[in-house]
């Protein structure tokens, strides 16, 4: 089958490799059907993330149709349409019991390598390198699904690709990002980064009754579909100074809830903790550049939460704890429970609350995802998301 393949940073193209088989009874093998990247796939693509290695098939945004079926599978059969959450999850361990799917105990094989890094590490994710698993990724003809009567959900035919894709992340992890912090009516939500994540986290303020959303980027075209599809009001970040606008619009009191949906590849505009994060991420001295994280803990009011959406995976240097202890802020962050999500946001979309493909600027076949790799990364050609088509 063709895969899209990783070689090295900046380096990924498509190979012809061997198609997957069931390797355990809880298995499926999908024909994938359309598939998207993340900007978690650029973490990748950037080299920030150790232990991949040449030829591991990228992608874990996904979804297809069920050609084969494990011997102990019980909800699925051939012929089955499912949409398929990131992270990989057996279900039955502590973590799964209590919905916290991502930090699922068992699905890892290699967790030994990531409990050495955190102390006690989650679970699996698609294609995110072999510090995550080593699982095959989903930018590809077929994939295997391990735990399929866990992760997998099934799609009504009502619904198109375009409209459920987004279920198997970006959505999930928007929506939870807000979720998890407690938004509320009343809530002023501010969130950084207009990219997919934040574009959903967004969304997420105002089903779940937020008063004002304000969202911050520095790409117009990103601002712009934040301000219509969003209907948020918008700093850009290039021309203003954040802090400054966010204590304007609130009466300096700061917003109750305060989103990072950049991570750890943040640009700083010129501020001095942003050089000096760039270069220790070159010369690997530091990993994660947290520019807008310091930002987010700077502006969120006393008393309010910060939701960390953005991946985060190394060691921060120069982080604000006196501020955020001293303004007695609550943080909730980590990789989406996707799982918990899926139900309740497919049945949104059936209600017609929410129409998920509005984000979808390049529908391309996979052949073409090198490329489509890199103009997703340099923002070029007004890119917000990318669906492959295998
Ligand atoms: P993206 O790279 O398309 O979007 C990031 C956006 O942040 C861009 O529009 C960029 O211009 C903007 N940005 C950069 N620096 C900024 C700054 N200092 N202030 C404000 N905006 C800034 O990626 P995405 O797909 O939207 O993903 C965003 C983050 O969420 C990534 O780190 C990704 O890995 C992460 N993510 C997390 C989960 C999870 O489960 N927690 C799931 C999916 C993605
Ligand atoms: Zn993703």
């Amino acid at each position: 089958m063709k895969a899209l393949c990783w070689h090295g940073k900046e380096k990924v193209q498509i190979d012809t490799v061997p198609d997957p088989a069931i390797q355990d009874p809880g298995d499926i093998i999908l024909k994938v059907t359309s598939t998207a990247i993340c900007g978690s796939d650029l973490h990748l693509y950037d080299g920030y993330v150790p232990t991949m290695q040449k030829g591991d098939i990228l992608g874990h945004e996904f979804m297809g149709e069920v050609v084969d079926t494990g011997a102990g599978v019980r909800t699925l059969e051939k012929g089955d349409r499912v949409v398929v959450p990131f992270p990989i999850a057996c279900g039955h361990c502590f973590f799964c019991a209590h919905d916290q799917f991502s930090l699922c105990d068992e699905s890892n094989p290699n967790k030994s390598m990531l409990d050495k890094m955190y102390g006690h590490g989650g679970a699996a994710l698609f294609g995110y390198s072999h510090l995550f698993g080593g699982f095959a990724g989903g930018q590809a003809e077929y994939v295997r699904v391990p735990y399929a009567d866990v992760g997998p959900l099934k799609v009504p035919d009502s619904l198109s690709d375009e409209q459920v894709l987004f279920l198997s992340d970006i959505f999930p992890t928007g929506y939870g990002a807000v979720e998890e912090a407690g938004v509320k009516p009343g809530d002023t939500v501010a969130v950084w980064g207009c990219g997919p994540v934040g574009q959903f986290a967004i969304q997420g303020a105002w089903l779940l009754g937020a008063e004002r959303v304000i969202a911050i980027d520095r790409v117009p075209e990103r601002l712009e579909l934040a301000r219509t599809k969003g209907r948020a009001e918008i700093i850009d970040a290039s021309k203003e100074r954040v802090m400054d606008r966010l204590n304007e619009l609130t009466g300096n009191r700061g917003p109750d809830l305060c989103v990072d949906a950049v991570g750890m590849e943040a640009h700083g505009v010129g501020t001095v903790d942003a050089v000096v994060d760039r270069v220790k991420q070159a010369v690997m001295l530091g990993t994660d550049r947290a520019h807008a994280l310091r930002e987010v803990v700077q502006a969120c009011r006393k008393g309010g939460r910060v939701a960390v959406a953005g991946v985060y995976a190394g060691l921060i240097d120069k982080f604000p704890f006196g501020a955020a202890f001293g303004k007695g802020l609550t943080f909730t962050m980590g990789q989406c429970h996707a799982h918990k999500y899926l139900r309740p946001l497919l049945q949104r979309i059936q209600n017609g609350e929410i129409d998920p493909s509005f984000l979808i600027t390049h529908r391309l076949p996979l052949d073409e995802a090198p490329a489509a790799y890199k103009t997703f990364r340099d923002k070029e050609d007004g890119c917000i998301k990318v669906v492959l088509k295998p």
